[in-house]
């Protein structure tokens, strides 16, 4: 009998919403999240180990020396990684792990993890979309171009996922990624 936990990758462009589903989602016992490492500066509010393990450049690259991470990507000019450790301990102990990461971390996963799933959440339109970047009011105006220009080249990318759920009504959506965990772990041999 095989007890380990499923590994969930959550992609979707920035201001998606995926970081609301997200926190509905690990209200499940079984389910937690991963805490990525980054490069970036922390925006206001976002605590160091709770939204990320803030690094500077030269401990991010001393982490990827000692193979530190499950995957390591660069994204508009920083870098960001999923801590290799914590994850691999939750999945021992039979718990569902979620990445949040961008599709080209998720490439990596699903490269190095078969087994895992992948779920792209969608926006419901690029208006809603951008409305959701500005209302953050926490990014210059370069920033928010960047982002929609990346974004529109994520969604080009969700394809490649196994579930592409959009996330209109949230609690419809939180629904729609729980029914796709459960369809998963049915299908894995236990
Ligand atoms: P933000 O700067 O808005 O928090 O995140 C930017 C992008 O980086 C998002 O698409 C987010 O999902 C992604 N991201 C966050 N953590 C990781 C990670 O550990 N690895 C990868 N590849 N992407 C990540």
């Amino acid at each position: 009998m095989k007890n380990d936990g499923l590994l969930v990758v959550i992609s979707g462009p920035a201001g998606a919403g995926k970081g609301t589903v997200v926190k509905e989602l690990v209200k499940d016992e079984n389910i937690e999240v991963s805490v990525s490492a980054t490069t970036r500066s922390p925006r206001a509010g976002e605590e160091d180990g709770v939204h990320y393990h803030f690094l500077t450049q030269e401990k991010f690259k001393e982490m990827i020396e000692q193979n530190g991470f499950l995957e390591y990507a660069q994204y508009c000019g920083n870098y960001y990684g999923s801590p290799k450790k914590q994850a691999q301990q939750w999945m021992s102990e039979g718990k569902d792990v979620i990445l949040e990461i961008e599709v080209q971390g998720c490439q990596k996963i699903k490269e190095q993890n078969p087994d895992c799933v992948s779920i792209f959440i969608m926006p419901p339109s690029m208006e809603v979309l951008e409305q959701r970047l500005r209302g953050r009011g926490t990014e210059t105006e370069e920033v928010i171009l960047r982002r929609m220009e990346r974004a529109k080249e994520e969604i080009e990318l969700s394809k490649n996922y196994d579930y592409v759920i959009v996330n209109g009504p949230l609690e419809e959506c939180v629904a729609d990624v729980m029914a796709a965990i459960k369809k998963e772990k049915q299908k894995r041999v236990y």
